[in-house]
């Protein structure tokens, strides 16, 4: 006979922790509870086969299934020492559904089961409380009305049925509390409740305790479809065939009397990770009672002194079930009369900042090993610890105050307050004269970086994840909400609508670039100390545990990654930021950005404007020297670890401004207001997909930029080599589709390098390569590789030409994730399977022409942990990411190398 029902209670069980998928979580903790011998309310689980059977078969059950329940309910009747139905010593139970993956609140709980007209008598009997006894009553035949019987409001128009029963019951006593019915008043309330439930169902409501206890199974094998827990299986990647497991189990009540309490609490902080014990709890009260806010719950610490012998075996338990599991826990407890009861314990849920410190403190006290801690912490966690976080309580008035105005992306993460500007300008202006500003955009473009480098925050209301706005957002390490497209944004009238509240320049704002949310007002935040640590050297490192728990995971992840670790930066201060973080090198330097600083981009847009190679010339000779300068910079933070340096690639109408078109018109010929038309033409609009003429394609028409590029590369190497400074560069070419525009591009090089050898006398060693960004070039990398001595994969551009999509239009991608279409923004986490296929295609050909060669990531994937995992898999040498990610990437590199 196959085992379906699993015992546990009295200090034994049929089950342990390690039958998670067939007893669900809670079954297999109550089991486990059981085996260490702490006090558990006996019952048993019905195991998930049984819901995947319910399902398989119409709703039946296996035809042995009523025998291996009542078998089980003799024995937890024999503990509890009472009778499931008994007049006399009734043994009430309550019924929980309970998946191997904790899916809070999202399927039917039934409690006081096995209560009836005649049953009841025999609680009071046990409780001497006869109002308790039917109050307990009247709670199963609602709760039971409405999970079991569907007694339910019919529309939004109507009323909770028996809400609306026990307030009118309420009205016509005299009294405004639930508490002030006496038990006359709630025996009245049982019978119009089963009166209810018989006109609403036609069925009447079942006294016999063994029909109630099959109903309520039912049902809870039934929630496992409702509507609420699908949707979060979905939203949580939980398959639909796991199936629940249902735990039926004696009641304990902590509602008896002033003797009794129920409460949860947390073996750590999960806030911060503390070592201490921590919870809350009420007296004589339910369970629900504590999570539902009615009443406000007392700190656990209280309890001590309330009922010691309680507090102090709580204590122990708590310590017990830690050590036992290896991991902070989360426990449900009630205590009856004195007496405790355990009725629930899981590893607890915890922030970011709580899991680092608990992974770490728990390796130094020798509960677990320094690879496990690496698994317990989510790459993403890292972000809480290198950000300015939100002061959570002013947070959280915000909140209730009715203060967030909107949600967009959570582009650039970290907690940003200030005063809103329209445009890069004023950012720069404001800031200068002591203002933190929020700049808001409805899109950023190159034109506005020293004005986002000025502003705290970034606001814009278009763009994706690899928008422009989010791009430069994270390399700079600014906080970044972008997408947000419910803001109505007038440059015009320097005003911000959403919905029907104004916001004008000047006002404060608050954007939190973790969650997305947009917040009228300054929410005071925290700085972080790794950063106060690391980069403003405000703190010492003995100074801050959280600076030292950080160090030792990241020391943790880099002995166990494979991967190495770039950054993406183009300024000495980001590189030198990407340093201190652990960066092994500059994956891209993007030089477009260095063309955008007020004492060089007349020279560039001279340098466009020119009508022949000698105007270009004059301008780009120019230019030369602040190059060098910018190179020389990087090369000396980065001394002895490679730069990868990227020749120009947007197309060059980037450097030129933008006059707004006139529409007038048109405006004039159909009366529809001029803003109207320029409102929805900003909406419509579509920027350049970038499929033009830019990348190598520019470098093939005006050879003299690479040429200049490439000596400015050289002459800061040979400058910085003659001053002992090891200065490694690699000339990357964007946007090669074809063999020959790289051989071209590199020819330039190659003669730029023996020219400024000539001169200086200084042999620089350097490596030409090309990015992979077009599908043509992973195909054809076989043929690439041929001169291309690495690759590296800009996976940005190759999102967009693999999908034929452009990252800064596609502004259906919500859409499309909301409709499931995608599991994923291909602009943030790697598409495996299209995407991951040409960096695959890319990796064997190029490798299969030139052996081991050096290939690596440098599009904003290289910080997104799946992606990272990605590249461990396809075997890349290299991550390249934003200074901020650096951590993240290294964690997630780990991560993948231990799970392998
Ligand atoms: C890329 O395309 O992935 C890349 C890194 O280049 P950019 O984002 O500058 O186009
Ligand atoms: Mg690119």
């Amino acid at each position: 006979m196959a085992k379906h029902v699993y015992y546990f209670g009295g200090g034994e069980a049929d089950g342990t922790a390690d039958l998670r998928e067939l007893l669900g979580g809670k079954g297999a903790n109550l089991a486990e509870m059981s085996h260490l011998g702490i006090p558990v309310p006996a019952g048993f689980t019905i195991s998930t086969e049984i819901c995947t059977y319910f399902y398989d078969n119409d709703r039946q059950y296996p035809a042995d299934l009523d025998e291996q329940i009542r078998q089980a309910m003799g024995q937890v009747e024999a503990v509890m020492d009472a009778g499931f139905g008994s007049p006399e010593n009734p043994l009430l139970v309550s019924v929980r559904s309970g998946s191997r993956s904790s899916m809070p609140g999202m399927m039917d709980t039934i409690l006081n089961l096995g209560l009836n007209d005649v049953t009841v008598q025999g609680l009071i009997a046990q409780s001497g409380d006869e109002r308790f006894a039917y109050d307990s009553y009247r709670r199963f035949v609602q709760m039971y009305g409405d999970v079991v019987m569907g007694v339910r409001p019919t529309d939004d128009e109507d009323h909770e049925p028996f809400e609306a029963l026990l307030e009118r019951r309420k009205v016509r006593v005299g009294v405004t509390q639930d508490v002030d019915l006496g038990a006359a008043e709630l025996k009245a309330l049982v019978a119009e409740f089963k009166d209810e439930i018989k006109a609403r169902t036609g069925a009447d409501f079942p006294d016999d305790p063994r029909e109630q206890l099959w109903g309520a199974i039912g049902a809870v094998f039934g929630s496992w479809h409702n509507e609420r827990a699908a949707v979060y299986r979905k939203l949580n990647n939980i398959p639909d065939e796991w199936g629940t497991a249902v735990n039926v189990q004696a009641m304990v009540y902590g509602n008896m009397g002033n003797d009794c309490a129920t409460g949860v609490a947390f073996s750590r902080d999960p806030a911060t990770g503390e070592k201490r014990f921590y919870g809350e709890y009420l007296i004589n009260a339910q369970g629900e009672d504590v999570v539902a806010g009615i009443r406000t719950p007392r700190p656990i610490e209280q309890l001590r002194e309330e009922m010691p012998d309680a507090y102090d075996q709580l204590v122990r338990i708590c310590d017990t079930l830690e050590t036992h599991y290896k991991d902070m826990q989360d426990i449900e407890f009630t205590i009856q009369r004195h007496n405790l009861w355990m009725l629930q314990c899981r590893v607890g849920k915890r922030t970011g900042f709580s899991a680092i410190t608990i992974a770490v403190d728990m390796v130094k006290e020798g509960l677990i090993d320094e690879k496990e801690a690496l698994r317990r912490v989510e790459p993403d966690q890292l972000d809480q610890l290198l950000r300015p976080v939100f002061d959570v309580e002013e947070k959280r008035r915000a909140e209730n105050e009715g203060r967030v105005l909107a949600r967009g992306l959570n582009a650039g993460p970290g907690a940003a307050a200030g005063k809103v500007v329209f445009n890069a300008n004023d950012a720069e202006t404001w800031a200068d004269r002591g203002d933190q500003v929020i700049l808001v955009r409805i899109e950023t473009s190159p034109e506005d970086i020293r004005g986002m480098d000025a502003a705290t925050g970034i606001l814009t209301a278009r763009g994706g994840m690899t928008s422009h706005a989010a791009l430069v957002a994270r390399q700079m390490g600014k906080v970044c909400v972008a997408g947000c497209g419910e803001l109505d944004i007038d440059y015009a009238t320097r005003t911000m609508r959403v919905g029907d509240q104004v916001i004008n320049e000047g006002d404060f704002i608050s954007i939190d670039g973790s969650t997305g949310e947009v917040i009228a007002g300054a929410i005071p935040t925290i700085p972080s100390e790794v950063l106060q640590v690391l980069l403003q050297k405000s703190m010492s490192s003995g100074e801050s545990e959280v600076y030292q728990r950080y160090e030792s995971l990241m020391a943790w992840a880099d002995r166990h990654r494979r991967l190495r670790v770039r950054t993406n930066a183009d300024q000495p201060d980001q590189s030198a930021t990407a340093r201190v973080f652990g960066a092994e090198g500059i994956g891209l330097c993007r030089t477009e950005h260095m063309f955008f600083e007020e004492d060089r981009i007349d020279s560039v847009r001279e340098m466009i404007l020119a009508d022949d190679e000698a105007g270009r010339r004059k301008a780009l000779a120019r230019l030369l020297p602040i190059q060098r300068s910018d190179f020389t910079g990087i090369f000396e933070v980065m001394d002895g670890y490679p730069v990868t340096i990227r020749t120009l690639d947007p197309p060059l109408h980037e450097f030129l401004p933008h006059d707004a078109e006139a529409i007038a018109q048109l405006a004039a010929q159909t009366g529809v207001p001029v803003e109207r038309y320029h409102r929805k033409l900003e909406d419509l609009r579509e920027a350049n997909p970038m499929l033009g003429h830019r990348g190598c394609r520019l470098g093939i028409a005006f050879p003299e930029i690479t040429e200049m590029q490439a000596r400015a590369i050289f002459e800061a190497a040979s400058d910085c080599l003659k001053r002992g400074i090891k200065a490694i560069p690699e000339i990357m070419i964007p946007l090669v589709g074809h063999l020959n525009e790289l051989r071209l591009q590199a020819d330039v090089v190659r003669d730029a390098a023996r020219s400024v050898q000539e001169e200086t006398g200084v042999e620089v060693d350097y490596q030409i390569g090309t990015m992979i960004e077009l599908p043509r070039a992973a195909l054809t990398a076989h043929e690439i590789a041929e001169e291309a001595e690495f690759f590296s994969f800009g996976t940005n551009d190759l999102t967009q030409t693999t999908f034929g999509l452009s990252r800064d239009d596609a502004k259906f991608i919500p859409d499309y994730l909301h409709a499931g279409i995608w599991p994923e923004d291909p602009f943030v986490s790697i598409d495996g399977s299209g995407v991951g296929e040409l960096v695959k295609i890319g990796v064997e050909r190029g490798r299969a022409t030139r052996g081991g060669m050096k290939v690596g990531i440098c599009g904003e994937h290289g910080g997104d942990p799946a992606s990272v995992e990605f590249c461990h898999g396809v075997d890349l040498d290299y991550v390249s990411c934003s200074p901020y990610r650096v951590p993240i990437a290294c964690l997630a590199a780990a991560r993948a190398a231990l799970s392998e």
